[in-house]
């Protein structure tokens, strides 16, 4: 589904991301780890165009979309989730998933999915996805309550959310489990394995956690220093030398 040919982000000198190659298969959840530094986050940045590549490629479904902005990834269905921001706490977690906040600029998804001005036409439909929505979460009871006061788990329930209101196809998440505990996190592993079976959703995730990552990864692909250093199931990767390595030297 996406293909990443020998893909470069440096930062003046320093190269971030030095000659990535990979592939994210469709109908997978793949896992993306790596020690720190490693450029997961920045390749991330990459494929979902909130950066321009130095260099190299990626094709999505046959087609060049290299260096593509936000909003047109969006109409092809590749997200990747944002923390809610700052000035969203204040809403509901059923106003936010009506809302959901687009690319960089500032306009809504719902602006860049509809034309400016059809909001107010579609706020019955979006009402309805927006309660579909929170029950696929089993967070109903939450829908009018403030989003600033949900645990760290429930916004990242939430953020996943914001991407089945707009029928994504394949979703980034960069360290959705960082500070959630134990009990949310395996809900949102189980909720992203629900949206991989029953609704199609491809994923590709960065995540620290390896249970996280053994639970619902596979494949698990390891990159080091800006590049692909292995891929394989969890259990290739754990008994992996070169991984093992990468680890301690980092
Ligand atoms: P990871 O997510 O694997 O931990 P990152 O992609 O965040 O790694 O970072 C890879 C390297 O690139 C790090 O050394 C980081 O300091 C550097 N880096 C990331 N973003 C920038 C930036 N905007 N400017 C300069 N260096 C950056
Ligand atoms: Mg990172």
């Amino acid at each position: 589904m996406i293909r990443v040919e020998n893909l470069h982000r440096h930062f003046g000198g320093f190269r971030a991301v030095d000659g990535a190659t990979l592939s994210i298969e469709k109908g997978t959840v793949t896992g993306l780890i790596g020690p720190n530094g490693a450029g997961k986050s920045t390749l991330f940045n990459v494929v979902s165009g909130a950066l321009p590549p130095t260099s190299g490629r990626i094709v999505m479904d046959g087609e060049d979309i290299t260096g593509l902005p936000p909003h047109a990834l969006f109409h092809k269905g590749l997200l990747r989730t944002f923390q809610i921001a700052h000035e969203f706490s204040s809403m509901t977690c059923r106003e936010n998933l009506m809302m959901v906040p687009g690319h960089q600029s500032g306009e809504t998804l719902w602006n860049a999915w509809f034309g400016r001005g059809r909001i107010a036409q579609e706020e019955a439909v979006l009402l309805k996805k927006a309660d579909e929505v929170l029950d696929f979460l089993t967070i109903s009871h939450l829908k009018d309550e403030r989003a600033g006061n949900l645990s760290g788990g429930q916004k990242k329930l939430l953020e996943l959310g914001r991407t089945m209101m707009v029928d994504a196809r394949i979703v980034f998440l960069d360290e959705v489990g960082a500070g959630v505990n134990r009990t949310l996190l395996m809900t949102i592993a189980d909720t992203i394995l629900r949206l991989n079976r029953e609704r199609g959703y491809t994923f590709c995730v960065i995540e620290h956690d390896m249970d996280f990552i053994g639970r619902i990864c596979d494949p698990v692909i390891v990159m080091a220093q800006g590049k692909k250093l292995a891929e394989g199931t969890i259990d290739d990767i754990k008994a992996n030398g070169a991984v093992i390595e990468a680890y301690l030297g980092a």
